[in-house]
C-alpha cells in the first residue's frame, strides 16, 4: 500500500494533454485559457469622469462657476474649461481640456443667476486617467487560468473575442455492481440506486471536463470488459466505480489488465478510498474508484480532479483555508491518512459533520470541505488550526 502523497505523485506524472481549440469568449466559462491575452488599448481609453457633476479647475472651487455645456457619456466635449468656468458632465464621459477635477452634483447648488456653487470641501478629483488600469499591450490574462465570469469581462473590454483554450478531457463513467439500479427505478429488496454515476458526472462538469455515462455493468467479467474497452477507445479518462475491493466479484483490476491497462497502484493508505486503483492505457488513463459514494466523491476531488485539470495545463490549486477546530476530534486508528468532512460554522471555526462512514451519503451535503489527518495522528485538539479544503 502506498501513501496518498505517493499516489498523487504517480497520478500527476501522467504526461497526457488534451490539445487546444479556438472558441468564442462567450463560451469560455470554466474552460482553461491556453494562450496569454494582452490589451489592444489603454483602459480607460480616455480621461473620464467617475461621477455625475461639474468639470472645473481646483483653483476656482471657491467661486461661482459659469456652465459652458453638458457632456453626456458617449459624447466628446467641445469647450475648454477656463477661469471660473465648468461643464456639466456625466459618469463615464470624457473630461474637457482645462478641467483638473469633477465636483459631484450632490456637493453643488444652482444659483438663480444660472451659475453653480461648490458647497463642500475638496475631497478628490473624481477623474480616471487614460491607461491608469491597463496599458495597451499589457498582459491581462495568463495562460493556464480557469476562466471565470470576471475574466470574460476582461476579454470583452480588450476585444479578445476568439480565445484559444485546452480541449475538455472526455471522461467516461462506468458504474459496476449487480445490486445497482438507475435512480428512476424503485430498488428490489437486494438492490440500491446508482448514486455514483450522476455524482461523478457533476464532479467532472464542475472540474471542467466533459463526462459521458456508459451505464451499469453487472458483476460479470465479460460484460464489464466490453464496456471498459469501448470506454477506453472513446475517452481520455475512464472512471469505473465499484468492484475494486477484495470481494469474490470485484473484477475491475483483472478486467483492466485484460483491456491492456498497465496498473500503477491498487491500494492507497487513505480513508475513505483505500482500494482506489489507477492505471494507464496507450489511449487513456483509468481510475477504479471504490463503490461507496463518499469514497468515490472524495477520491475524485483529491486525486482525479487535479489530473483532469493538469491534462488541460490548468494552474489550479484547491481553495484551502486555515481555521480553528471548534471541538476535539479523535479517531481510533492512525494507519491511514483520513479525509474528514467538516462544516464551517458561523463563527468561522471547523466542526466535523456527523459521518458514519463511506456509505453515509447524506453526510456530504452538510460539509463545506474536508480536513486531512496525517498517518500517525489520532487527535485534533479543540482550537487547533486545521486546513479546510473546499469540496
Ligand atoms: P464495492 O466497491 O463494489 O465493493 O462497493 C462498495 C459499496 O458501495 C457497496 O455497498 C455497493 O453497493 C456500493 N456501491 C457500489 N457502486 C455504487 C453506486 N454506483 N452507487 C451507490 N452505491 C454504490
Ligand atoms: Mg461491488
Amino acid at each position: 500500500m502506498i501513501s496518498f502523497e505517493q499516489a498523487l505523485d504517480i497520478v500527476m506524472s501522467t504526461s497526457f494533454r488534451t490539445g487546444t481549440e479556438t472558441i468564442s469568449y462567450t463560451d469560455a466559462l470554466n474552460r482553461v485559457l491556453a494562450g496569454n491575452i494582452s490589451s489592444d488599448m489603454d483602459l480607460p481609453p480616455f480621461k473620464k469622469s467617475t461621477v455625475d457633476g461639474f468639470a472645473c479647475r481646483k483653483t476656482d472651487l471657491g467661486n461661482d462657476l459659469e456652465i459652458l455645456e453638458t457632456v453626456p457619456a458617449g459624447n466628446w466635449p467641445s469647450k475648454t474649461i477656463g477661469c471660473n468656468q465648468c461643464s456639466r458632465i456625466m459618469t463615464g464621459a470624457p473630461v474637457p481640456d482645462g478641467a483638473d477635477c469633477v465636483i459631484m452634483v450632490e456637493d453643488t447648488e444652482m444659483l438663480p443667476s444660472g451659475l453653480v456653487r461648490f458647497r463642500s470641501s475638496f475631497k478628490k478629483e473624481n477623474i480616471a486617467y487614460k491607461g491608469e488600469d491597463v496599458r495597451k499591450g499589457e498582459l491581462v490574462l495568463r495562460a493556464g487560468k480557469m476562466i471565470r465570469p470576471q475574466d470574460i469581462a476582461v476579454m470583452a473590454s480588450v476585444g479578445h473575442i476568439e480565445i484559444t483554450v485546452s480541449k475538455m478531457p472526455r471522461v467516461a463513467v462506468i458504474s459496476s455492481g449487480s445490486e445497482l439500479v438507475e435512480p428512476n427505478i424503485i430498488p428490489g429488496i437486494s438492490q440500491i440506486r446508482n448514486s455514483n454515476a450522476s455524482q461523478l458526472m457533476a464532479q467532472i462538469k464542475r472540474a471542467g471536463g466533459s463526462g459521458k455515462y456508459y451505464g451499469i455493468a453487472a458483476d460479470d467479467e465479460a460484460q464489464t470488459l466490453s464496456i471498459v474497452e469501448k470506454a477506453i477507445s472513446e475517452n481520455d479518462m475512464v472512471l469505473v466505480t465499484g468492484g475494486v475491493s477484495m470481494g469474490d466479484f470485484d473484477f475491475i483490476p483483472s478486467v483492466l489488465e485484460q483491456a491492456g491497462v498497465k496498473i500503477l497502484f491498487t491500494r492507497i493508505a487513505v480513508q475513505p478510498g483505500k482500494p482506489t486503483t489507477f492505471g494507464l492505457h496507450s489511449r487513456s488513463v483509468i481510475f477504479g474508484l471504490p463503490g461507496n459514494p463518499v469514497s468515490s466523491f472524495i477520491q475524485f476531488e483529491v486525486l482525479v480532479r487535479p489530473l483532469l485539470l493538469k491534462m488541460m495545463d490548468c494552474e489550479w490549486r484547491p481553495l484551502i483555508i486555515n481555521m480553528p477546530m471548534n471541538e476535539k476530534f479523535i479517531r481510533r486508528f492512525a494507519d491511514r491518512m483520513a479525509f474528514i468532512p467538516v462544516k464551517i460554522t458561523d463563527d468561522a471555526s471547523v466542526s466535523p459533520v456527523e459521518y458514519h462512514g463511506s456509505a453515509h451519503i447524506s453526510a456530504l451535503p452538510e460539509a463545506d470541505g474536508v480536513i486531512s489527518m496525517p498517518v500517525g495522528r489520532q487527535i485534533f485538539e479543540k482550537g487547533e488550526i486545521v486546513s479546510v479544503r473546499q469540496i
